[in-house]
């Protein structure tokens, strides 16, 4: 499949690409959306070729303008890979390290993520270091090796989730290749709106499409994007295989969902930031995590990075776990789920998960700021903090 001419990506910018990529041609009386084509087999011609559609396994038609629009964003030349989830996509990402080589990832990378690499780590496929990402010295040192075997996969992610940790993404990919290794970056919370990792030296872009680019909590999806003629050969095999391939529905909702994704995460930012601000200094709040706060560790290095700051902030809430509790029991605008990156914004205490890392704090509340009026959400809060003020 070749890309969109009518797309111009390195002439359009961003915001307008996600509305005109994936487009079906401009003919007279063509519908201006792709359709969603139900089939799971395809007429041959008596020989598969190379290319040929063959089975729905392989290919869907309605896959092809998002995995156009995906790669188009994210800067690639290729098309993207759609995987039935985020997680499907992860799977298939660690299917690129050799038996037995070396995985450098985030103590705080997503929590499936970390629990499968955990689990086939322990399986013997591979060794897994895990570093604190935002230490560059610590993570060259992991994939260096110091004397023992040198890494064959970094694994970033940036900000990280849930401590929002910021990545020195340009210098770790560099000291990645130095030392041959692939790099996959999770980009979910940041979107290529905000962050383009390929441009940044890394080789895979992986995105939980359920979050912002699909962007209303209805759809399970995932994605891979390289530029990497190789990579993409044994991902797209690694797909076709083991079968974890996306919906052509729940396809066609996420490419209906990232033709607005340019406002939202515009709106839902500019909110974030907002918040944040007022929560730094609210008593009680004992700590913001938001890179877009001029005192966040990681600010310096998301200023140089990333075009703002994403709309995902966490709070440590004074008076310890069940003052967290109450604050989200108290909320009446924000609903308490798991998840990010919807038009609604989400409250989570992250540590109510078993495997949530126990370095992540009790009283940690995870915010995925929505699109709703900023004075409103800030107004639940507020609310919600009296009660708990009051409680304690
Ligand atoms: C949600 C998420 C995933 C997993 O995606 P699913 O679509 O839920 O399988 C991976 N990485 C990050 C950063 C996420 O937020």
């Amino acid at each position: 499949m070749t890309l969109e001419p009518s797309s111009h990506p390195d002439q359009l910018s961003p915001e307008t690409v996600a509305v005109t990529s994936g487009r079906p041609a401009r003919e007279h009386d063509a519908a201006v959306n792709p359709p969603i084509v139900l089939s799971s087999t395809y007429v041959g011609t008596g020989v598969v070729v190379d290319g040929d559609r063959a089975y729905g396994r392989y290919s869907n038609p309605t896959w092809d303008p998002l995995e156009e629009a995906l790669s188009a964003l994210e800067g690639a030349t290729l098309p993207g890979l759609l995987f039935a989830s985020g997680l499907a996509a992860v799977s298939a990402a660690l299917s690129l390290i050799p038996t037995g080589g070396v995985l450098v990832m985030p103590r705080h990378s997503y929590q499936g993520a970390l629990v499968m690499a955990q689990e086939q780590a322990a399986k013997g496929l591979f060794s897994l270091r895990m570093v604190d990402i935002a230490n560059n010295d610590e993570v060259i040192a992991a994939l260096t090796g110091s004397g023992e075997k040198a890494a064959d996969m970094l694994w970033l992610e940036s900000p990280t989730n849930p401590m929002l940790e910021v990545a020195d993404l340009h210098v770790l990919c560099r000291s990645a290749r130095a030392v041959g290794a692939v790099v996959v970056t999770d980009n979910t919370f940041s979107t290529p709106l905000v962050q383009k990792p390929l441009e940044l030296g890394s080789d895979v872009v992986l995105h939980s499409v359920t979050k912002y680019l699909a962007g209303h909590s209805d759809v399970i999806l995932g994605a891979l994007i390289t530029s990497d003629p190789a990579l993409r050969h044994t991902l797209l095999h690694y797909r076709s295989i083991h079968g974890a391939i996306a919906g052509p529905f729940e396809s066609w909702l996420a490419l209906r969902g990232l033709r607005t994704l340019a406002l939202r995460v515009e709106r839902a930012q500019a909110s974030a930031l907002e918040l944040a601000r007022r929560l730094e200094t609210h008593d009680g709040v004992d700590r913001v995590l938001f890179p877009g706060l001029d005192a966040d560790p990681g600010h310096q290095r998301a200023k140089a990075q990333m075009l703002g700051f994403g709309s995902v902030l966490c709070i440590e809430v004074a008076g310890g776990e069940e003052a967290a509790n109450t604050l989200v029991g108290a909320l009446r605008l924000w609903t308490p789920a798991t998840s990010l990156g919807g038009v609604e914004s989400l409250i989570e205490r992250r540590r109510r998960h078993a495997n949530e890392p126990a370095s992540v704090p009790v009283n940690l509340l995870r915010l995925s700021v929505g699109i709703e009026n900023v004075e409103d959400l800030w107004n639940d809060l507020a609310r919600a903090l009296d009660v708990v003020a009051a409680a304690g």
